[in-house]
C-alpha cells in the first residue's frame, strides 16, 4: 500500500469518507481543494446529525477538460439510511441546497442509487442546478415537477 499523505491521515475532515476519495484505483484527496472538503464536511456531519444519512462518494478528481472534477472542486455522492437508493434524490437535492455550493446536479436514474453532484464553482451569482434524465440529457430543475410531480 502507498504511503499515506497527511491529507489522509489529518483529522480535518472527520465526516468525509476520505477511504473514497479514489481515483483510477488511488486516493487523490490531494486533487481536491480544501474548501470542497470543508463544505462536504459541514453537509455530511449535519446529514448524519439531523437526518442519520450516510453518504457514499461517487467520484472526486477525475481527469478530463470539462467540469469541475478535473479542477477538484466537485463530488458525486449517494445519502442512504441503510443502502444508497433508500433517500428520495429530491430529499437530498433539497438538502444540498442549504448550503453554498456552486453547481447542485440530481441524477435520479443513478444505477447504484439516485443521488447527487456538488461542486464549488465561484463567479456566478446563482447556484448553477440540473438533473439527468434516463436518457441522460441534463434538463433544468424547473421540469422536475412535470416529469416526478414533486416540488423541488
Ligand atoms: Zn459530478
Amino acid at each position: 500500500m502507498a504511503k499515506m499523505t497527511d491529507r489522509q491521515t489529518v483529522n480535518r475532515w472527520p465526516h468525509v469518507r476520505i477511504d473514497q476519495i479514489i481515483y483510477d484505483g488511488e486516493p487523490c484527496i490531494d486533487r481536491m481543494t480544501d474548501d470542497t472538503l470543508d463544505l462536504l464536511n459541514t453537509m455530511c456531519r449535519d446529514a448524519e446529525r439531523r437526518n442519520g444519512w450516510l453518504h457514499r462518494i461517487n467520484s472526486s478528481y477525475r481527469d478530463g477538460e470539462t467540469g469541475f472534477h478535473p479542477k477538484g472542486k466537485a463530488f458525486d455522492l449517494v445519502f442512504f439510511v441503510d443502502e444508497p437508493g433508500d433517500v428520495d434524490v429530491w430529499d437530498q437535492y433539497r438538502f444540498a441546497k442549504q448550503y453554498p455550493w456552486g453547481g447542485i446536479g440530481a441524477y435520479p436514474e443513478w444505477n447504484a442509487g439516485a443521488g447527487i453532484h456538488v461542486d464549488t464553482r465561484q463567479g456566478i451569482d446563482h447556484v448553477a442546478t440540473w438533473w439527468r434524465d434516463a436518457r441522460g440529457v441534463y434538463r433544468g430543475i424547473n421540469e422536475v415537477q412535470k416529469v416526478y410531480g414533486v416540488m423541488v
